[in-house]
Parts: C-alpha cells; structure tokens; sequence
C-alpha cells in the first residue's frame, strides 16, 4: 500500500502567495486573486502525475479490498445531513454550505483510510464562463419555458464538482441459443360482409432452432458513484471520454473544486456494470439470430480479465428557483452536454392546445364539405 503524501500548499501564487486553482480555460493552474498562470505541467510536481492511466485488476481488488486503499491523510471529509453527499478536500478549504444541495446542515465525516485512491481524472475543460452560456442557450431552446426562464441564468447558483465514476473492461464470451423465426404467407380465403368469396395472405412463422457466439471487448464501461448529483440526470450527460481523454489522478487539478467521495462501493459497482454488461450482450446475440423474429433467446456469458479504474470526472450543478420551486441542470465539465429539469408555462401550452384544436376544426370543416 502506498501513501503520497499530499501536495497540499506546494502551489502557492508566486505573485500573492494565495493558493492556486485548476483553471479549466487554461487548463493550467492559475491565481483566483491576481490571475498569475503557473508554470506547472502534469507530472512536474512529485511524480504523482506522471505515468499512464491504469486499469486495477477487479478480482484480486474485490479478493483483498485494502490494496489500492489510501487516499491522502491530508484530506478532509465533510457529509451533508440533507442530501448525504459526501464532499472530499485536500486543499484545505473549508466549505460553510453543501455544494450539492445547498444546505447549511454539513457535519465532519469521519475519513477513515478506506477510499479508494482516484487513480485517473478527466480535468474541467468547460468554464464558469462557457457553462453560464450554454446554459443560457439551453434554456432559450426549452419548449413552453416561461418567457422570464432565460433572465434565472444569471441569478441561479453554479457549482463545479468532480463526481467519482467506476470504469470496468472486460473480455466476453457469449455462447446463444434461441428459435430463429422465419416468415412465410399463406392464402385464407373467407366471406366479405356482402357474403362474396375473398382471398387475403396471412403471415405464419417458421421456428428453426439457432445458435452461436459473441465475443466482445467492453471498454470503460460506466457506473456512478455518487448520491450528490440526481443519477437520472447524470446518466443523460454521459458519456465522459473516459477511453481518450483521461489523465493520472494529480491533486492540481482539484484544487478550488469540490470532490465527491463515492458512496456506490467497489463490489456494488461491479455489479452493476455487469448487469449493464449482461444487457449489452443480450443485445449483440439477439441482433445475430437469423431471420425475421426470434423466441426463447437463453445467453451464456463468461468474463474475462477484469478490470476497474476509479475515476473523478467533471460535471456543473446549476440550480436555480423559479417562483417556489426549485430546478436542477447538469452539465458534463468535459463535453459540455447538458440535462435538466424546467418549469413550464401553462399559458404557451393553453394557447398552443388551443391552437391545435382550432387546426383540426378547421380540418374537419374542409374534409366535411
Ligand atoms: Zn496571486
Ligand atoms: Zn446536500
């Protein structure tokens, strides 16, 4: 088990001695104060950053779930009491609010040094700025929005957040069975309603029994770990380019955002993600059945080679009131893709029911003539 140190404070402003933050228009470290840009590049600090991105073999992990343990000791837990959101910092920041859901109820979370390390991150790439105008354009593209929505862009509350994701590969072998189903017509001759002898074609099936198999590669397949951000709203600003675009976990990159420590564990996960699995195989046999329609399709899938990897990936929570409710936006940190909930105006969709209505009497009147 190896434990880095953290690099807490080795990045002050040469300028102003402030701490720098991960500025994700730069991609660089920068003062928040005086605006100096760092000269540092990944890997540079202590080694921690250099090296590839790594898979973490899944059995032996779930054999003896204290090896990849050891997050920096240096890290501070804190645990919302509304949402249960756990918020993880190494900066030595000190939050007053929950970053998820805004409440002021957060209490210390004891760390105890069983989180698994980050190994790998994909560092904001959209900023404050880029997001607060794709938000804007978003709400400007709503259907039946209130017309006042757009003005709440700059009123709503942003927040940065690394949101912890598991990746899991695999190798799978799927051997299939199913009754491939063959169509073929056949002439039925019956009484129309005048008693006259009419003929028409009927579709029957014909079963024939088929097999083979199926192999794939899953490459980072994805799971959520958080319980901060709403998981159907995650989902729809999927997928993170976690196959191209990630980097070695280096604490630089969240310094000044918020960190999320995963509350979905390792083996929960995996399981999921093969479920997700299993249901992608069912797919890709299903699609290989010959014929028109199939029946009784039984899947046997193996796994091979295993792997996970413990990620931070890069999402915006924007919240916003509007009259006494309130709406949630996420936006991928990296992609920029956004989903999210809206308020709806009754009075545009009134008048376009209405419109509608008034479309198809005048239909009516034209066909009636
Ligand atoms: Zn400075
Ligand atoms: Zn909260």
């Amino acid at each position: 088990m190896s434990t880095k140190p953290a690099t807490v404070g080795l990045h002050p402003c040469p300028e102003c001695g402030a701490n720098l933050e991960w500025n994700a228009a730069k991609q660089a470290l920068v003062c928040p104060y005086c605006g100096t840009t760092a000269s540092w590049q990944p890997g540079s600090s202590d080694g921690s950053g250099a090296g590839e991105v790594l898979e973490q073999d899944l059995e032996a992990a779930l054999r003896d779930p204290r090896n990849q343990r050891g997050w920096s000791a240096q890290r501070r837990e804190v645990q919302c009491q509304n949402c249960h959101a756990i918020s993880v910092f190494t900066d030595g920041r000190v939050a007053q609010r929950c970053d998820f859901c805004g409440s002021p109820a957060i209490v210390a979370h004891e760390a105890f040094d069983d989180a698994i390390t980050p190994q790998s991150i994909l560092p904001f790439k959209i900023s404050h700025a880029q997001v607060r105008d794709r938000v804007r354009k978003w709400y400007g593209s709503r259907w039946f929005a209130p017309n006042q929505l757009k003005a709440s862009a700059l009123t709503d509350t942003l927040k940065g957040i690394y949101v912890p994701y598991w990746t899991f590969d695999a190798h799978a072998q799927a051997r299939w069975r199913a009754d491939a189903g063959h169509y073929y017509y056949t002439t039925q001759t019956y009484r129309d309603a005048n008693g006259q002898t009419q003929t028409r074609q009927v579709q029957q099936v014909r079963w024939v029994p088929a097999a083979g198999e199926v192999r794939h590669f899953f490459d980072d397949d994805l799971v959520p770990g958080t319980v901060g951000v709403p998981l159907a709203l995650v989902r729809k600003i999927e997928p993170f380019p976690t196959t191209t675009n990630l980097v070695p976990y280096s604490p630089e990159y969240v310094r000044g955002w918020t960190v999320e420590r995963y509350q979905v564990d390792l083996r929960q996960a995996a399981s999921v993600s093969e479920q997700q699995m299993q249901q992608q195989l069912r797919a890709l046999c299903a699609a290989r059945v010959p014929g028109d329609t199939y029946r009784n399709l039984v899947v046997d899938a193996q796994y091979q080679g295993r792997t996970f990897k413990h990620i931070l990936v890069p999402v915006w929570l924007i919240s916003y009131t509007f009259g006494k409710k309130s709406f949630q936006i996420v936006a991928n940190g990296y992609t920029g893709q956004i989903a999210g909930k809206q308020p709806y105006s009754w009075v545009k969709i009134t008048l376009a029911a209405t419109a509608a209505l008034v479309l198809v009497g005048v239909l009516l009147m034209y066909w009636g003539r």
